[in-house]
């Protein structure tokens, strides 16, 4: 079955939108969640009807677990979001956000709007307790009871939002950044309500720079412009986190420049797969080999899609056309990712053009030299790689911009001291 298949499964059993659920089971499955223990904690978010009875009791947030049904909580609003969502087959807008009293912080969705905002001090009687990855979360609906308090409850969290680039997480929401507008692509798409106007980019600050949507076109948005972006919501693309403008956001400019910065994030490696995918990210580590389906490749010609013996998943029997490509193995001892190597790059290793590549494989009879020498090249040595990290069931994968050869490779230097003294 699909992640598809199983999104409808569950969709079609609870009545609820599929692409909701396939969202949600994509970002557990991302987590490393196991399927079947993914799809049982979506039918609990969604609700299989079961809150639970009993009286909720007053706790305090560092204690409250996916086991609670329901609670009574006292505390400070950090953030709040606001979202529209398709709802058992409703347009809805939701309010949503981070809770925090002295203890710790937890995630709320509020199904109705109670006015809330950042610095409020409630108290949430009778909220309902579900469980998001793991964690609890509230949800405070018809029968939650909103109090507002009148002396500020203390509590060690930044209030409000504002972020950088760099701190961002998928899942955040009502998140506030200030950046520059580096790309931006006015598309249209093929929406929930038919064909859509959108804008997509990349967008900048001192600490990062990140792919964004806006689905709701602000004219504010616009190449270089250097911009305030209030209550926006990140969201995983393609392995990474994405910042998405809405209808509810707001966008303002400001009256400074805000300098994007043009150096990728330095990262071990086991740390940046942890974490679940990055745009621009800069690994550094030794190739361990060079995996199949590297060096002289066919590809589909209609959805470039890799093949063998010119049949394609897709597309049956094609006329398949060449190109070259790298699936290198990066180690720093802390973890490994499979880097991907385009045409230019791959070329750039082998040290010849496609067609210096085909003329390698006709003289030896062998497509396969071509990866060998690849293998030769690169194997063993220190590399420096930036790109874009995405994390999936199929494993981790640097999509690769750059990928240079580490000069001062202390082992580079030893190797040679080692054949120097050979006989
Ligand atoms: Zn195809």
């Amino acid at each position: 079955m699909t992640l598809d298949d199983h999104a409808e499964d569950i969709a079609s059993d609870l009545g609820v939108d599929k692409e909701e659920v396939k969202d949600d089971l994509k970002n557990l499955v991302n987590y490393s969640v196991p399927m079947d223990e993914a799809k049982q904690s979506l039918r609990r978010k969604y609700g299989d009807g079961s809150s639970g009875g009993g009286t909720p009791s007053s706790k305090p947030i560092a204690e409250v677990t996916p086991a609670d049904s329901n609670v009574t909580v006292t505390a400070r609003v950090l953030t709040v979001g606001q979202r529209s969502i398709q709802y058992q087959g409703d347009e809805q807008v939701i309010f949503e956000g981070e809770l925090a009293d002295d203890t710790g912080k937890i995630s709320y969705t509020a199904w109705e709007d109670f006015g809330l905002e950042p610095g409020d001090t409630i108290t949430a009687g009778n909220a309902n307790v579900r469980e998001w990855e793991g964690q609890p979360e509230l949800n405070l609906g018809e029968s939650t009871s909103i109090e507002l308090a009148d002396e500020p409850l203390d509590v060690p969290y930044d209030i409000g939002g504002d972020a950088t680039l760099a701190e961002l997480a998928p899942g955040d929401r009502g998140s506030n950044v200030e950046v520059q507008i580096l790309e931006v692509e006015a598309k249209t798409i093929d929406g929930r309500n038919g064909e859509t106007d959108i804008l997509s980019g990349v967008l900048g600050d001192e600490s990062g720079r990140l792919p964004f949507t806006d689905w709701q076109p602000h004219s504010e948005i616009e190449p270089g412009a250097s911009v305030r972006l209030e209550d926006v919501f990140v969201r995983e693309f393609r392995g990474a986190p994405s910042i998405n403008v809405s209808e509810f956001s707001t966008v303002r400019p400001v009256d400074r420049t805000v300098e994007a910065t043009q150096s990728a994030q330095q990262m071990a490696i086991g740390p940046a797969v942890e974490s679940g995918g990055l745009f621009d990210v800069e690994l550094t580590g030794n190739v361990l080999e060079v995996r199949d389906g590297s060096g002289l490749i066919e590809r589909c010609p209609e959805c470039g899609r890799v093949v063998q013996n010119d049949q394609c998943r897709s597309h049956g029997t094609v006329d398949a056309v060449d190109d070259l490509r790298t699936k290198a193995i990066l180690d720093d001892g802390t973890g490994t990712v499979t880097v991907v190597l385009d045409d230019e790059l791959t070329a750039d290793v082998y040290g010849g053009t496609l067609e210096d590549a085909k003329e390698h494989a006709r003289d030896e009879m062998d497509k396969e030299v071509v990866a060998d020498q690849i293998a030769r090249a690169i194997v063993g040595f220190e590399y420096v790689v930036r790109g874009s990290l995405s994390v999936d069931e199929y494993g981790a994968n640097l999509d690769a911009t750059s990928f240079i050869r580490r000069e001062d490779d202390p082992k580079d230097r030893a190797q040679a001291l080692i054949s120097e003294g050979e006989p």
